[in-house]
């Protein structure tokens, strides 16, 4: 057990945290605040307790130089209207100028840093420049779940020099991902989706020690279909991972998993949103489509019973380039399911999350989770460097 806030007397102390504000922006403009919200209990619970918040984040990818396109202000901005309060911002995270502000800060204050990623030593996790984040504080407090699969300076480095502690939202990603890990209920079912086997076979094989049923969907599920002997058109298929599937196919005739592949598929004559479209049996898919959505209503149906019974779900990758409307029916059927059903529901992956809150259904599930990478990493059971990095209750 990692400590938490309630671990801690933050009363009068500098304290350090490292949140993910990492938000998409359009012409300088915030377009969706969701990351800022996540990280709010963590915040106003620190004012609460008198703490001298300094806030730390990365955004986009600047590679290790100041990008003006890529600076914190609007966040700073934002966060400021939300919480009702001055929240002061520095141009840079290291510096004179970080720690003549960190003296100014009264109890309650907020102060957010610069983009750490201004640093190439941020993702190098160079011990000195963590030193120097460190150095601003007597405590860290560690809220960015989505970076936390990241050994960065701002993740781990900061946790050699001070005492470090988990924020509310790194608590409750934990606490639900764990819980889903260590004690699933069963029927447990989990439903694989997205572009690529390769970035999900540690998923994949983690999943298959625990579940009764994988569902496979979306490019992913292209791939074992062929493996399974289907000829697949011009469908996204990973030649060098036939093999593979093969082999986790066959693995599970001794194992208690099933693997289902779809039964129908949407295929398209080209990659394109306007694609001629129609539905046909996986033994029938044109030498010339590709199936770009495993949505057929066979599929659908099956998929859905099979949710229906279950206790636990897991989902990761949408079933089809849900980008495009037309080929987003297996998302939005299995995103309905999952909303419809009694079990507990987690998501991970950021694609899926966002088929969830496109299809509006985010109030309906257990648990989505708010890192793409790092709830991966969780599912294929790593160990997670920023959530090792941070103190056990003793
Ligand atoms: P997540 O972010 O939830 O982990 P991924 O990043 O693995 O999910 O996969 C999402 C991407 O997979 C989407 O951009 C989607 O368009 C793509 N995808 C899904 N099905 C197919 C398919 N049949 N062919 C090509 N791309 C697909
Ligand atoms: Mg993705």
């Amino acid at each position: 057990m990692k400590k938490t806030l309630k671990d801690v007397n933050f009363k009068g102390k500098k304290t350090l945290v490292r949140v993910d504000f990492n938000v998409p922006l359009e012409d300088g403009k915030i377009t969706d605040d969701t990351r800022i919200e996540a990280a709010l209990p963590t915040i106003k619970y620190l004012i609460e307790e008198g703490a001298r918040v300094i806030l730390m984040s990365h955004l986009g990818r600047p590679k290790g130089k100041a990008v003006d396109s890529l600076r914190l202000d609007p966040v700073a901005k934002r966060l400021a209207d939300i919480l009702g309060q001055e929240v002061s911002k520095v141009d840079d995270c290291v510096g004179d100028e970080v720690k003549k502000a960190v003296e100014t800060l009264q109890d309650g204050d907020v102060l957010l840093l610069e983009n750490t990623r201004f640093h190439a030593e941020e993702k190098a996790n160079d011990p000195e420049f963590a030193k120097e984040l460190a150095s601003f504080a007597d405590i860290f407090v560690s809220d960015a779940f989505g970076a936390a699969h990241r050994a960065h300076a701002s993740t781990v480095g900061v946790t050699e020099y001070i005492p470090s502690v988990a924020g509310f939202l790194m608590q409750r990603e934990l606490n639900a991902l764990d819980d889903v890990m260590q004690n699933p209920e069963s029927p447990f079912v989990a439903i694989m989706g997205g572009a690529k086997v390769s970035d999900k076979i540690g998923v994949i094989r983690n999943l298959m020690k625990k579940v009764d049923y994988l569902l496979v969907g979306g490019g992913i599920a292209n791939t074992f279909l062929r493996a399974s002997g289907y000829e697949t058109g011009k469908s996204l298929v990973e030649e060098d991972k036939l093999d593979l599937a093969k082999d986790l196919l066959k693995e599970t005739e001794e194992k208690s998993v099933e693997i289902v592949l779809p039964i129908d598929v949407i295929v398209a004559d080209k990659f394109d949103k306007n694609a001629d479209s129609k539905v046909v049996a996986v033994d029938e898919i044109p030498a010339d489509w590709q199936s770009l959505d495993s949505g057929g209503p066979e599929t659908i149906a099956k998929y859905t019973e099979i949710i229906k019974n279950s206790r636990t779900v897991i989902w990761n990758g949408p079933l089809g380039v849900f980008e495009f409307d037309k080929f987003a029916k297996g998302t939005n059927a299995i995103a309905q399911a999952l909303a419809d059903s009694n079990a507990k529901t987690i998501i991970g992956g950021g694609d899926s999350a966002a088929a969830i809150k496109k299809a509006g259904l985010e109030d309906k599930m257990t648990h989505i989770s708010t890192g793409g990478g790092a709830s991966l990493m969780f599912f294929e059971g790593k160990p997670l460097p920023g959530v090792e990095a941070l103190d056990d209750v003793e």
